[in-house]
């Protein structure tokens, strides 16, 4: 059995509202990771060959897959902290659409359900058939 959402319509309803807004203040974001790396450049007698901080960089990028390759753009240092909080309102975006969809996969079922059930008239019209049919005419 699937795990049903507590929450009563007007609640869901009102929760995706807030949602909704909330995308809005996410709006500036830039898709992608944002990656932080140190690299060795294999020469020999080099200093990152010692490895850890030793290594070059740090070197910063956001990261975008695409069509099956993954998109890297280099993003400098003094722009790092900007573009790591814009990454970081990609993520916020996406985990915020997927709340919507969420609460939405919700009040579609309840809707399906409640709209699926056979109405009072389709009630009654069994309940005919199944009744008895007694009634006589005597004349
Ligand atoms: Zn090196």
């Amino acid at each position: 059995m699937e795990e049903r959402d507590a929450r009563t319509d007007e609640e869901l309803r009102g929760r995706r509202e807030r949602l909704v807004g909330d995308l809005a203040g996410l709006q500036d974001f830039t898709p992608g990771s944002f990656q932080e790396e140190r690299l060795a450049c294999g020469k020999p007698g080099c200093h990152c060959a010692q490895g850890g901080d030793q290594r070059h960089g740090p070197y910063r990028s956001v990261h975008r897959y695409r069509s099956g390759k993954t998109v890297k753009k280099a993003v400098p240092a003094h722009l790092a902290d900007e573009f790591r909080a814009r990454c970081a309102r990609w993520d916020a975006f996406q985990a915020t659409v997927g709340e919507i969809a969420d609460i939405n996969a919700e009040l579609s079922a309840r809707d399906l359900e409640r709209r699926s059930r056979p109405g009072p008239a389709a009630r009654v019209a069994a309940g005919e058939k199944g009744g008895s049919r007694g009634r006589t005419s005597s004349g």
